[in-house]
């Protein structure tokens, strides 16, 4: 988990939109990808960061297929 991660933001409407979609949606025109983890050399997830709210991403691409999602990891409540 990166250590500069702004907590309880409010998520843009890209955002808000991508959250809890299948991890196959492309990510939206204001994420900037960030960095990768790896289990056994396989990539388990992709970490996104978005310029416009400051939202942080998890990009799931391993374990069962429903949990295979875009996970918000920094939005606040609503
Ligand atoms: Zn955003």
């Amino acid at each position: 988990m990166p250590t500069d991660m702004d907590l309880w933001i409010q998520p843009c409407t890209r955002c808000a939109d991508l959250y809890g979609n299948p991890a196959t949606e492309p990510p939206h025109q204001y994420l900037i990808f960030i960095g990768a983890g790896e289990k056994r050399e396989v990539r388990v997830d992709e970490h996104y960061k978005c310029v416009r709210c400051r939202a942080m991403f998890a990009r799931i691409l391993a374990g069962p297929p429903a949990r295979q999602i875009w996970m918000l990891l920094n939005a606040g409540q609503h």
